[in-house]
């Protein structure tokens, strides 16, 4: 042991959410923890910051729902900060004529919008919203904890118990749900609803953290996979200052049981010997020493740049190295000086997420412009103005829009450099067809393209969930089959970021179950 090393029971690296919410549970299991991380700043994806003086806005993700009550819970959220501005935000499609679409919640009957476009459409979403239920009572139980590995040591129970639910569906759905799983989601909504606008924004909804196209195949599991996830939060929301906010509590909550965060502390490499893992060592040469150590960095980080390929069998090796994280996404934040004017908005709609997308066409037409490195035409997107439901955010009758835009290539033909301007101004010009005078509200506002994610935000590849959350990189192949269950070959080494299962999102749920994997390991040994 080198005599400067630093010594801990758990080394955590990333101070993402993630990487937070397992340091929390491991200090609270009475582990000594220090959390690595390589920004001067906590949060990862999760942070706030400023767009100009007095404009704060979350940098990266600004929706929450999918965090379960549990982990607030059992790290005590509410007493080390966490206030909740909203937890009731509304889907609305956007419409030019001012005929917006609210988009039912689970659980919620709201369907009188639905029906403006076409009357059989009310109907319909009661139809596939109860099969939508059904369908979640044979994946959801899948999301409730880390999912067993495919093979050998697969429990014999997890066969039979999902046979079961498949029965229980009855022969008519489980022909449907056979006939969903693998299908486009434009297949399952051009055979379900009439209305444009309802079938755009499911199918923004059905792509949105992966890069597909609606009539990808495969992206009607994930829209489903999506609801069933959104079944363990406790609704779609935000906090009083934004998703730093989180990351604050989370951070504090670790500290107030021991945990240390370090920022500034590059993990260079993961040291392992022997099969099994001793430390790390940071890119200025300091040594942390510890038998268990947690990455929230992403899988192929972790495993191929920082521990290296040489510690995996070939195939596995391979099968990391082919996973799909290359990012799609962009983030554009504008400081308002007033709120802008879209027809027929209440106090619902301006509070809410915000979609355009105006049919599926549209949504098709922006993938595959992505795919060849180029930017669409007419944009879709996800937009919130949190300083709707957080006055704080901005001075007084002031706003924040916060903007999600899916679809954008990481290398666009040309460089961002020359591009850039061009697809902020295509962005803006797309919301002005929804709120026409919104150029004239703006004061500033920054935008991150991928490779800012990337730089800015430690999402290697800019990639917002660490990989794809398509078909093939969920359940026991996230993040490759055999390494579903956090531990990698490498005893003592565990993944516990976005790219491991249920995946991405401000869950907390990868850095929750990989820490009770880690923990429930030590304990049977
Ligand atoms: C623009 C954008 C919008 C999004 N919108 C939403 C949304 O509205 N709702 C939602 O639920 N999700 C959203 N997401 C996705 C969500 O933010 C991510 O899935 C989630 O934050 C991932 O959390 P994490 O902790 O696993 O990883 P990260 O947030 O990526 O954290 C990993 C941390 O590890 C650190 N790190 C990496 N390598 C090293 C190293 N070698 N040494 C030390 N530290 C290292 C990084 O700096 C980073 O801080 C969005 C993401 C983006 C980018």
């Amino acid at each position: 042991m080198s005599e400067d090393a630093l010594q801990y029971d758990a080394i955590v690296i990333g101070a993402g959410h993630n990487g937070l919410v397992t340091a929390g549970y491991l200090a609270r299991a009475g582990k000594k923890v220090v959390v690595l991380e390589a920004s001067s700043a906590i949060g990862g994806a999760a942070r706030t910051g400023e767009i100009s003086p007095d404009y704060q806005v979350s940098t990266g993700a600004h929706l929450i729902s999918c965090l379960p009550k549990k982990v607030e819970r059992d790290l005590k959220l509410a007493k080390h900060g966490l206030v909740w501005a909203t937890r009731d935000v509304a889907t609305v499609a956007l419409d030019q004529g001012g005929k917006h679409v609210i988009i039912p919640a689970g659980g919620k009957k709201d369907i009188a919008t639905l029906t403006a476009h076409a009357t059989r459409d009310g109907d319909a979403w009661r139809r596939f919203d109860a099969q939508m239920k059904k369908f979640i009572s044979v994946i959801g139980p899948f999301l409730e904890g880390p999912v067993p590995e495919m093979g050998p040591d697969l429990p014999g129970r997890v066969p039979v118990t999902t046979a079961l639910r498949l029965e229980k569906l009855g022969p008519r759905d489980l022909r449907a749900f056979l006939r969903f799983m693998p299908s486009s989601i434009a297949r399952i909504l051009d055979a379900t609803f009439e209305g444009d606008l309802v079938k755009g924004a499911l199918a923004l909804d059905a792509t949105l953290g992966h890069h597909s196209g609606p009539k990808t195949p495969g992206t009607a599991f994930s829209f489903l996979y999506k609801r069933a996830l959104e079944t363990l939060g406790q609704g779609t929301g935000y906090p009083a200052g934004g998703a730093g906010a989180l990351s604050d509590a989370l951070a504090a909550s670790a500290e107030s049981t021991g945990a240390r965060i370090r920022l500034d502390s590059p993990v260079a490499q993961i040291i392992a010997g022997a099969g099994k893992v001793s430390g790390v060592r940071l890119e200025d040469g300091t040594v942390f020493e510890a038998p268990l150590v947690m990455s929230s960095a992403d899988p192929k980080t972790t495993c191929l740049d920082l521990l290296g390929a040489r510690h995996f069998e070939a195939p596995m090796a391979k099968h990391i190295g082919r996973i799909r994280s290359q990012g799609s996404a962009a983030k554009i934040n504008l400081a308002l000086e007033g709120l802008p004017t879209f027809e027929n908005f209440t106090d619902r709609e301006y509070g809410g997420r915000l979609l355009i997308a105006p049919d599926m066409a549209t949504v098709e037409r922006s993938f595959i412009a992505a795919k060849r490195n180029e930017l669409t035409l007419d944009p879709v997107m996800e937009m919130v103005i949190p300083s709707y439901h957080d006055p704080r955010l901005a001075p007084m009758g002031h706003h924040v829009l916060s903007i999600v835009v899916p679809n954008v290539p990481f290398d666009v033909e040309g460089g961002w450099d020359a591009r850039r301007d061009e697809f902020v101004k295509r962005v803006i010009d797309t919301i002005a067809l929804y709120a026409p005078d919104v150029s004239n509200k703006i004061i500033a506002g920054e935008i991150l393209t991928p490779p800012e994610i990337e730089e800015k935000l430690g999402l290697k590849g800019g990639h917002w969930h660490q990989g794809d959350m398509s078909f093939d990189q969920l359940l026991a192949f996230r993040p490759a089959p055999g390494m579903a269950n956090y531990a990698t070959p490498v005893e003592g080494l565990y993944l516990c970021g976005a790219g491991t299962h249920p995946g991405g999102g401000l869950t907390g749920l990868p850095g929750k179950y990989a820490a009770d994997t880690a923990l429930l390991k030590e304990k049977i040994s």
